[in-house]
């Protein structure tokens, strides 16, 4: 994990292609999941890092203290805690399409919605909890990064497309990766201007976008962090319409700052008291210790007042 990239690296993970079919097989089941989470939200109401079960407090406490701690994973300023915050509670998405597959306005749409309900399977976890402010998010995509514009099909006047591209290195070292990777101007991304507080973005802080929701075609596995999520083309186009999706999910645990736990002396010496998405192929959703270890995170990380104000 080389130092310089910090987030960007630390957060990199591939999830095995054994993951994908258990997502893609687990969609029937998810609405039962979805509300088991839900319960978790409505019935703890003002709730603080002393609440936290004593079933889950060792691990939790270990996992902070002996990899984020260590590892630095919340250090950045640019976690989705700090995205929310800095967009009053919105998050804004740029797809980055880096497939030659078209996308329909239908898929558009589904794919805004799946945003919102990935975001928000998190952050209702902290609806009531220490402090947090948001207790849902309003999350945009407010732009279309393709190598063919034709791609939009159906596009809407209200629609913004962006036709740069650069090249992947990834393509260099596997010839299925598409070479052309499409980008939106640097000007208006969080991730390349979070560290200077004077910066206004061209058109207002609206215009801005936080993060990619990046779709690679043939691309194994998937990888998260501050920057946003990428995974297959085909997996995004897949699970639309499911509430909890695993690989969605998991990655954007990474952007909360939430580590890998691959190898062995990487997780808590106990073990975990339940499974936990965090650890790819462990969960197909957010546990009730991923909300603790998503909880303990944030009031951990908003003790930083000047980071995170009056709270
Ligand atoms: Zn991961």
């Amino acid at each position: 994990m080389p130092k310089k990239n910090g987030m960007i690296m630390a957060s990199f993970s591939l999830v095995v292609a054994a993951s994908l079919l258990v997502g893609g097989a687990n969609v029937g089941s998810a609405a039962s999941d979805l509300e088991s989470t839900s319960d978790i939200a409505s019935t703890n109401i003002n709730l603080a890092a002393a609440d936290i079960p004593a079933k889950f407090k060792p691990s939790v406490e270990w996992v902070w203290k002996n990899r984020m701690v260590k590892e630095g994973s919340t250090n950045r300023k640019n976690l989705i805690f700090d995205q929310i915050y800095a967009g009053k509670g919105t998050l804004n998405y740029v797809v980055r399409w880096q497939s030659s597959k078209n996308i329909t306005l239908q898929q558009r749409k589904d794919m805004a919605s799946m945003l919102s309900r990935q975001i928000n399977n998190w952050n209702k976890q902290l609806k009531g909890y220490d402090g947090w402010p948001y207790n849902n998010i309003t999350v945009k995509i407010v732009g279309w990064a393709v190598a063919n514009p034709s791609q939009i099909l159906n596009k809407q006047s209200n629609e913004i497309v962006y036709t740069d591209t650069i090249t992947d290195d990834l393509s260099k070292t596997d010839p299925n990766i598409p070479a052309k990777l499409p980008v939106a101007p640097n000007a208006l991304s969080r991730f390349e201007h979070f560290m200077d507080p004077n910066y206004s973005y061209p058109g207002g802080l609206d215009k801005r976008f936080d993060m990619y929701l990046w779709g690679t075609s043939n691309f194994q596995g998937g990888a998260g962090g501050d920057w946003g999520q990428r995974m297959p083309d085909d997996y995004i186009l897949n699970t639309l319409n499911s509430d909890e999706i695993q690989i969605t999910e998991h990655e954007m645990g990474h952007g909360f700052g939430l580590p890998d736990f691959y190898e062995e002396h990487e997780r808590p010496p106990g073990g975990f008291p339940v499974p936990t998405i965090m650890w790819a192929g462990n969960s197909p959703k957010i546990t009730e210790w991923d909300t603790w270890m998503l909880r303990y995170t944030w009031s951990q990380v908003k003790k930083d007042t000047s980071r995170f104000p009056n709270r």
